[in-house]
């Protein structure tokens, strides 16, 4: 079955400027903006502009130029905030929820970048 995607999501309307957000980066494909409830004192979105539901919807169906676009926004959105694991930096975390399982809030692809502090194990399943 296709992936279907939700044109009124939260995303969805940021990306049509129906809903403010606070920007890090803009690309011609990619949005990063700050999580609104922010779990480290890092704590950005990276969004493809395009409608796609999950990690695995943008890999199998993005084009090339939006995939391409998207990794080097998320590369140079972790220099620009200064959590890059490189030059000595402490790193980061990114994640992406997708599905139930995967406990995924808001239905438009989006992956989490989270740094500025050390983030503990990968899981915490309670
Ligand atoms: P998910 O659980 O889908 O992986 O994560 C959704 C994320 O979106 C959450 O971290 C939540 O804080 C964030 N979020 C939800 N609504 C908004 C919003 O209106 N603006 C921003 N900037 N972040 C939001």
């Amino acid at each position: 079955m296709a992936y279907v995607y939700d044109t009124n999501n939260i995303f969805a309307r940021i990306l049509r400027g129906e809903i403010p957000n606070n920007t890090v980066l803009e690309t011609e494909h990619t949005l990063v903006f700050r999580d609104i409830a922010p779990k480290a004192p890092v704590h950005v979105l990276a969004i493809p502009k395009g409608p796609y539901v999950t990690y695995d919807h943008f890999c199998a169906e993005a084009s090339d130029a939006e995939i391409v676009d998207f990794t080097r926004a998320c590369a140079k959105v972790c220099d620009m905030l200064g959590i890059a694991a490189k030059d000595g930096g402490k790193g980061f975390r990114a994640i992406t929820n997708s599905g139930e399982n995967g406990v995924q809030e808001v239905p438009h692809f989006h992956l989490h970048i989270l740094g500025g502090r050390s983030l503990g194990r990968m899981l915490d399943l309670d």
